[in-house]
């Protein structure tokens, strides 16, 4: 069980060591991207009116960064270089406490709407300009919007020889944006030397049901999150993942103008109660960053590891 998970990883032992309580850890992400990036407002946001735009990404990163700490848990921030060259010393934040630094590409543009050699630039130059920023070594890259599925394997190739060792790019679920329902639901090795951590899904009724964050956190009430959470921590005896972002807990955000109603309610709704909801989230579950739970070959079986102080990495 679990055997291939990073069995090509060196063990990043400076920075996880086992715990001293057997409860299992659960990884905690962020796509680090301000208001006006997100996929399904790209029609009403031209990238030309990026630079332009209010900025509120560093605030909403510095408030989660209380809020961890608060709850003394540490995530993984999949940051797009775009912001990172802007905020470079948000990044160097986000890594002073100890948090894990990813990838989230460079311009957040979808695998799918790039050739290969254009994906493969954007990557690089991002896990470049992380890599200068912050000082520290990158190993994780998240795809905009889960956009690598059945059309795109090829992009596996491309994040590995990018310099990356592994990738959570994949919702094993069917939606209209994204998704490949017949994917692995927990970590395997796309391709040798790279592994793919995928969204956390639970299996109902013969279908994969999203478990992991995003516009389901938001939608629904919050047990429903907590029972699949427990659902995989206890049926599946797995940790979960869970995904969101820095805009999800500012409902002062500005309002774009002319959005389609289904991704206006999409991305706005419920913003005002999502802080209460996450503060739960964290006192509810134990929570780690990626390499320390879930890229670790005895994960499985530990379920749990805690960060060292990370003065050796830095
Ligand atoms: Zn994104």
């Amino acid at each position: 069980m679990g055997h291939a998970v990073g069995a090509s990883l060196p063990l990043p032992w400076g920075t996880c060591m086992k715990p001293s309580e057997p409860a299992v850890q659960n990884a905690l992400t962020v796509d680090v991207e301000d208001y006006y990036q997100v996929s399904a407002l790209a029609p009403y946001v031209p990238r030309s009116a990026w630079g332009g735009m209010p900025s509120r990404v560093e605030a909403n990163v510095d408030r989660l960064l209380q809020m961890f700490e608060e709850h003394a848990a540490k995530a993984t921030f999949f940051t797009l270089g775009c912001v990172a060259e802007r905020h470079p010393e948000m990044v160097r934040r986000i890594v002073a406490q100890g948090h894990e630094l990813a990838s989230h590409g460079f311009a957040h543009l979808r695998a799918t709407e790039q050739s290969p050699a254009e994906f493969a630039a954007d990557i690089g130059r991002a896990r470049k300009l992380l890599e200068d920023v912050s000082g520290v070594t990158v190993k994780g890259y998240r795809a905009p919007s889960f956009s690598i599925g059945a059309s795109n394997l090829w992009a596996f190739d491309a994040i590995r020889e990018q310099g990356y060792t592994y990738s959570s790019s994949v919702y094993p679920v069917r939606h209209d944006h994204y998704g490949m329902p017949d994917a692995p639901r927990f970590p395997y090795e796309a391709v040798p030397g790279l592994t793919e951590i995928p969204m956390s899904t639970v299996r109902l009724g013969g279908r994969n049901l999203p478990a992991g964050g995003g516009g389901f956190f938001r939608l629904l009430p919050y047990a429903v999150s907590r029972a699949a959470m427990r659902r995989i921590n206890r049926h599946d005896a797995r940790p979960a993942m869970f995904y969101m972002h820095p805009w999800e807990i500012d409902p002062g955000q500005p309002r774009i103008a002319g959005v389609d109603p289904k991704s206006r309610f999409r991305h706005y709704v419920n913003l005002r109660h999502t802080e209460r909801k996450l503060r739960q989230l964290l006192r509810d579950f134990r929570w780690n960053r990626i390499d320390c739970v879930l890229l670790q070959r005895w994960a499985a079986d530990a379920g749990a590891m805690i960060p060292a102080q990370l003065a050796q990495e830095r």
